[in-house]
């Protein structure tokens, strides 16, 4: 069987060219993806080839993958790829509908939540409308703004790493789109349910809150759902990549008034893989799916948390798949010298410079993880080199 090494070569899309492009974004700032800034954070040196060899803590994925129901949809369907398939988009929409209980107009499929967040930045943010956002947040929508020419407005989190909304709905009353990533990356926080509502009722006329429910299965916090089948300017996001293990299969949902949803399709839309939409339709008639994975990810971070206090090592407790340890010096240096182990964690943001992101891994992989990080923390730290400045360091990319 082929290796993805030689995938990737036969494609000639080399770990080079992948990160030729995420670095590029120094000169031309191109909307990225995880994918692409948890890569990018490994510096070129680092690993030689792309491999799945080591252990892999940067991107929030879920080495679970996808479920057996999903995995055994995709083998049925694999003698039908080479259709379109336009069915599938419809059956696929209307049960995801009706599980959110919106109607069906108010669900747009897509392959991922990506495009639905590059798109929604483009489309409600303008040199005169502005984007606003956390602050240390996911960075892919502040891109797609940044390429609309809008002003950004980077509301530093509130003291129990919550987003401030009352700062964000305050920050501009020309705000275009106001996004809140709940539960957070990269802090794994969440925003309460209270605090949304307050964000609904007081944002400046005109704009769209962009709730980016990514991470929500992984938390008890309460989705925003609501506000959407109130007729409410606000949009949706959900994917299929996180606690559904299906990053690399692609299926994600905009949920929203469909005069919200048709802004964005002037962006168009990729065709859906067909595994992607027939194992998300498998996971979303698996009852059994979230719970078991929610649970089994908060036991193993709870672990990890217990091991960290342990040893004394300063972390912000979350309550998702990731979370940031404060690793009192330049975050790149911990995770240059953990890449030596293959042990790859992920980025460090500008606002905190010195706090890494960490994805809960298997827990043969967090057991890993504390070996290394240890072994990394025992080691002296060498002098700050001014990264926290550059572009490079903002995008954890500091090859
Ligand atoms: N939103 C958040 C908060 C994310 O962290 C990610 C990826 O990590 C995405 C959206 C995009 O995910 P995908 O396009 O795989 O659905």
């Amino acid at each position: 069987m082929p290796s993805l090494n030689d995938f990737s070569k036969s494609l000639s899309f080399s770990r080079r060219s992948f990160l030729r492009s995420a670095s590029s974004a120094v000169l031309v700032a191109p909307i990225l993806t995880e994918a692409h800034f948890a890569r990018a954070a490994m510096g070129a040196a680092a690993v030689p080839e792309f491999s799945m060899s080591g252990i892999y803590l940067d991107a929030n994925e879920n080495p679970l993958g996808p479920s057996d129901a999903a995995r055994k949809a995709i083998a049925d369907i694999l003698p039908n790829g080479g259709r379109y398939a336009p069915p599938l988009y419809f059956s696929l929409m209307k049960m995801f509908a009706e599980q959110m209980g919106v109607p069906a107009d108010y669900v747009m499929v897509y392959d991922g939540s990506s495009p639905p967040l590059h798109y929604a930045s483009l489309a409600f943010t303008s040199p005169t409308r502005s984007f606003v956002c956390g602050n240390p947040t996911y960075e892919a929508g502040q891109r797609a703004a940044e390429i609309a020419g809008a002003k950004i407005h980077a509301v530093p989190l509130a003291k129990d790493y919550s987003h401030d909304v009352a700062a964000m709905v305050k920050a501009d009353p020309a705000a275009g789109l106001i996004y809140i990533c709940n539960p957070n990356n990269p802090t794994g926080t969440c925003t309460s349910k209270e605090q949304i509502d307050f964000a609904v009722a007081n944002k400046p006329a005109g704009s769209v809150l962009l709730i980016d429910e990514a991470y929500i299965h992984l938390s008890d916090t309460a989705s925003a759902m609501d506000h959407v089948k109130a007729g409410k300017d606000v949009i949706i996001l959900r994917t299929f990549s996180k606690i559904y293990g299906m990053a690399g299969i692609r299926c994600g949902f905009a949920i929203a008034r469909p005069d919200l949803l048709k802004k964005l399709e002037h962006y168009g839309q990729s065709p859906m893989p067909i595994t992607g939409m027939i194992a998300a339709q498998a996971s979303l008639m698996d009852a059994d799916l979230v719970p078991a994975r929610k649970k089994l990810i908060a036991d193993t971070r709870n672990k990890t948390f217990a091991w960290l206090k342990a040893n004394n090592y300063s972390f912000i407790p979350s309550e998702s798949n990731c979370f940031m340890i404060d690793v009192k010096r330049p975050g790149p240096q911990i995770r240059t010298l953990m890449a030596k182990d293959d042990v790859h964690i992920g980025r460090s943001w500008a606002a905190w410079p010195t706090y890494v992101r960490v994805t809960v891994g298997l827990p043969s992989e967090m057991e890993a993880f504390q070996t290394s990080f240890k072994k990394a923390m025992d080691t002296p730290a060498t002098a700050w080199n001014g990264m926290r400045r550059s572009r490079e360091y903002k995008d954890g990319i500091h090859a």
